[in-house]
């Protein structure tokens, strides 16, 4: 900063004067990216209520500590906490329990030391009348906004609304077809046999070959995920958004369907005296492989799924069936989400072409579901027959 050695106070002080407006710049830049900008790994919904409130050293820390989950889990002797003792950052133990849980990590978890993201100096007590933190002046600008837009208007306004309201709901990923393929598979049109649905031995006794390499032809993409008893889980989570790692929430959420209140009564017609067990299934008590029961199983979860995230599900593979939702009416711009069953143990996420055909549904949800459901049936008909005529069950 200082050119030689020769100069008086006046120089010196000028040169450490902007030396220090240097430093405070690339502070107050570093504040404005933790607020504003989310990095690619933490857009997962556990990071929810920390994004944009927390730094991102605080995060990339975090995402890092997630590593040790793995092995350390919730055993606090393993786990040594020292993430926790020395940086006020939640340990692997502290996130193996919110994983478990399905549990987004809360903000309290975090030091306050690595929520400040502004210079400015707190205001003392009774300093300020309220006018810089009113929002109602700005409440009310929104809603004249929200009420001049048109429906496109009023739905974009209102999910960049949400994005704010609901934190850990809102899927900041980019659609599934943008998703990285990982693992062993391959490039299109070059699918290994084992993540083939249509190549999965069992299905032969169900489908003629015909109809194989007529479905067969629907699909674009295979997209693997890890095979630890949480897959089916995992392709969940991947294509509503979370990312693979959310599948402890999609767990959770899945859980809290089967509780829900408006649909508590149609959960006890289908399940009827399976109930418990079907909600057991979805609750695990620790990390790694889970057991077989602990698997996403078919139909129970189908249906589970179909309702709770209000998408249309495809199941591939065998067994082959479609979830529509049970209690909504059809409604044009539904997400599909299709998933394959291989190898008889492991769940993938298939990408299909667009109009490809259905699956017929179950006879439970013919026989349970509402009446403003059959709306789905009635304009998927043609996607539906078109399957039918593809697939001639062998006698
Ligand atoms: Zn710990």
């Amino acid at each position: 900063m200082l050119g030689n050695s020769i100069g008086d106070m006046v120089k010196y002080w000028e040169a450490m004067n902007n030396n220090l407006r240097l430093q405070l710049g690339n502070i107050r830049a570093s504040f404005q990216k933790s607020f504003y900008e989310v990095e690619h790994a933490h857009i997962s919904p556990f990071y929810g209520y920390l994004r944009g409130s927390v730094s991102r050293a605080a995060l990339r820390r975090i995402a890092e500590e997630l590593l040790r989950v793995d092995y350390a889990g919730t055993n606090r002797k393993i786990c040594g906490c020292t993430l926790r003792t020395s940086y006020g950052l939640p340990c692997a133990c502290e996130l193996g329990r919110y994983t478990l849980g399905g549990i987004p990590i809360p903000i309290d978890a975090v030091h306050v030391h690595w929520r400040k993201l502004t210079m400015e100096v707190e205001l003392e007590v009774g300093e300020d009348d309220g006018s810089e933190v009113d929002m109602t002046c700005a409440m009310d600008e929104l809603w004249r906004r929200f009420r001049s837009l048109d429906v496109i208007g009023k739905r974009a306004l209102k999910s960049r609304v949400c994005e704010l309201a609901y934190p850990t709901m809102t899927p900041l990923c980019p659609p599934s077809e943008k998703l990285k393929t990982k693992g062993r598979v391959k490039k299109k049109g070059e699918k290994p046999a084992e993540y083939d649905v249509y190549r999965d031995p069992s299905y032969h006794e169900y489908v003629n070959k015909e109809s194989q390499s007529s479905q067969r032809s629907y699909i674009e993409d295979v997209v693997n995920v890890e095979s630890d008893g949480n897959c089916g889980f995992r392709v969940i989570a991947s294509l509503h958004g979370y990312g693979e790692d959310g599948w402890p929430m999609v767990r959770r959420e899945l859980g809290l369907e089967i509780i829900y209140k408006d649909r508590s009564t149609l959960y006890d017609k289908l399940f009827s005296n399976r109930l418990s067990e079907v909600r057991e299934s979805l609750m695990i008590e620790s990390f790694g492989s889970q057991p077989p029961e602990k698997w996403l199983s078919l139909p129970d979860m189908g249906y589970l799924i179909a309702n709770h995230y209000n998408v249309v599900l495809v199941c591939l593979g065998n067994p082959c069936m479609t979830f529509f939702p049970m209690t909504s009416s059809h409604s044009p711009n539904i997400s599909i989400y299709c998933i394959g069953f291989v190898n008889h143990n492991h769940w993938v996420q298939v990408n299909m072409k667009e109009g490809f055909p259905f699956p017929p549904v179950t006879l439970d949800w013919r026989k349970f579901h509402s009446r403003t459901a059959t709306t789905w049936m009635l304009r998927f008909a043609g996607r539906m027959q078109h399957c039918q005529l593809l697939t001639p069950v062998l006698a």
